[in-house]
């Protein structure tokens, strides 16, 4: 039931961590994070459980400066590690917030393409439809927007990409979501409140608008790929 990322911090796994945490009064029962590890490769960490033993199974490991979290309230699969977000395929880690309505016809046609799923969610199948328009086209903002147009249902999504630790993806429709950036860093995340303190400016995406996030840069797009223009707020100085 929440999402925060963030790229361009040499802290990022502490700043998605602390989002984490600020996102837990709205319930959930799983949490996960991934982020860059520094070497090259990404870190993912899932717990059936609350935050704090997120935390732990973290244990303040060294990490690179890119990284997505989630708390998940179930909705397709039970509450398991292995249903707990982030969820990934090939280079594609995604944290969702909602429902995927199409999930099942697209399941079926990413497994006759060669997908195998690792989850009972609804979400994992954003992760193989990207990784499958990945490997049709160099263009990762390009594909992700293709991906986006095959969703139908409610989301909020935050997606990174192995090898490309100065970007993050951001969609939604029907659940909110908001980027933030300043001078060094980007932001992601589906509640003010996580970004606090934070980034210093905020843009609120409406409903059928992605977002590619870098440090110091928001892009915002139709999903057909037109630029759009929101409006720049300054952020709650302070949780
Ligand atoms: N539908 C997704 C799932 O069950 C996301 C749920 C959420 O909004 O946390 O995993």
């Amino acid at each position: 039931c929440g999402i925060i990322a963030v790229t361009g911090r040499p802290d990022a796994a502490r700043v998605l961590i602390q989002g984490l945490e600020r996102l837990e009064y709205r319930g959930y029962d799983s949490a996960g994070l991934s982020v860059t590890d520094g070497e090259g490769g990404i870190v993912r960490v899932r717990v059936a459980g609350k935050v704090n033993e997120l935390k732990a199974a973290w244990n303040s490991r060294e990490a690179g400066s890119c990284g997505i979290a989630h708390t998940r309230w179930a909705t397709h699969g039970p509450a398991t590690e292995a249903n707990a977000h982030p969820h990934t395929a090939g280079r594609v880690h995604v944290v969702h917030n909602g429902i995927i309505e199409n999930y099942r016809s697209l399941r079926e046609a990413t497994t006759k393409a060669g997908a195998t799923f690792h989850s009972q969610t609804d979400t994992e199948v954003i992760a193989w439809l990207y990784a499958a328009a990945l490997e049709e086209s160099n263009d990762v903002v390009d594909a992700f927007q293709r991906t986006v147009r095959k969703l139908e249902g409610a989301y909020s999504l935050a997606v990174m990409v192995d090898g490309e630790d100065d970007l993050l993806l951001g969609a939604r429709r029907g659940a909110p979501l908001l980027a933030g950036f300043d001078d060094t860093a980007g932001y992601l995340a589906s509640d003010p409140l996580a970004l606090a303190g934070e980034a210093q400016s905020l843009i609120f995406l409406e409903d059928g608008e992605i977002a590619a996030v870098r440090p110091g840069r928001v892009d915002i797009t139709d999903l057909t790929g037109r630029a759009v223009t929101r409006p720049v707020q300054p952020a709650q100085l302070s949780p």
